[in-house]
């Protein structure tokens, strides 16, 4: 007879994000779709003897397997993404829901630099995780193995839709005197164009919105566009 297997699991995490998004709000739903959006993530010890990254300075991209520790414990086995408009549901494990048993999230992340002066430092583009995830693993991406732009993605087949985006004058005066203006601008551009506003209230058009970026509340509103469509600006930062 076997032993049976283990029915639970204890993890530690092997580091922790800094990222550009202290909230939930408003960050990307998946990797790769800010690429201005920068992140650390500083390993923890023991595991952030540089030995543990010896040799991964040779590859461009990571996964990252992280707790999504804002997320509740309660999980369903149906919930409701987003790309679908918020109301129909689909299998939890059809989905890359947050709210998921195990809690356990995956992402695909550019390596942009390791620093390992003080400990080890990994910086990474392209990040969907708010600051202070605790991160369980990371391995490097293997594109041969791991890249197929043939599969069937289901109801994702194609990156989101994006929404046009315009900054008021007051909003680029603040830009302007910035030193990180041209990175922090990018990245407002590009979060917005994924139109971070929940499905159900996309009605409401006075309504003006709160979005966290760094160390900045940048506050927008949605307009009708001359071809139906919506525009989003950016009221004040
Ligand atoms: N790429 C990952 C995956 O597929 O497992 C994450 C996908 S999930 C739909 C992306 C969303 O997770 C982001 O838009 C953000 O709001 C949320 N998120 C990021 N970090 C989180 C955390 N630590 N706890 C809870 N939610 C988080």
């Amino acid at each position: 007879d076997r032993p049976a297997p283990p029915d639970a699991f204890d993890l530690t995490p092997v580091g922790l994000i800094e990222s550009d998004f202290p909230d939930k709000f408003g960050i990307p739903r998946q990797p790769g779709l800010a690429s201005a959006a920068r992140a650390s993530l500083v390993l923890l010890p023991p595991f952030d003897d540089p030995l543990t990254v010896r040799g991964l300075d040779a590859f461009s991209h990571l996964w990252l397997t992280f707790v999504f520790h804002q997320s509740p414990e309660r999980w369903a086995p149906l919930v409701r993404p987003p790309r679908l408009g918020g109301n129909a549901k689909v299998g939890v494990f059809a989905s890359r829901s947050t709210h998921r048993p195990n809690r356990l999230g995956l992402s695909l992340v550019e390596l942009v630099d390791i620093d390992t002066k003080r400990g080890v430092r990994l910086t990474l583009r392209g990040a969907d995780l708010v600051s202070g995830t605790p991160v369980l693993d990371l391995k490097p991406y293997l594109p041969w193995a791991e890249s197929r732009p043939e599969a069937r993605a289901g109801f994702a087949p194609e990156a989101p839709p994006t929404l046009p985006v315009s900054l008021s004058p007051a909003a680029e005066a603040v830009l302007e005197r910035r030193e990180d203006g041209v990175s922090l601008r990018a990245l407002i551009r590009q979060v917005l164009a994924q139109d971070p506003r929940p499905a159900y209230r996309r009605d409401v058009e006075e309504r003006v919105y709160g979005v966290r970026l760094r160390d900045v509340d940048v506050r927008f509103q949605a307009h009708p566009d001359a071809t139906g469509g919506t525009r989003l600006e950016v009221v004040e930062i």
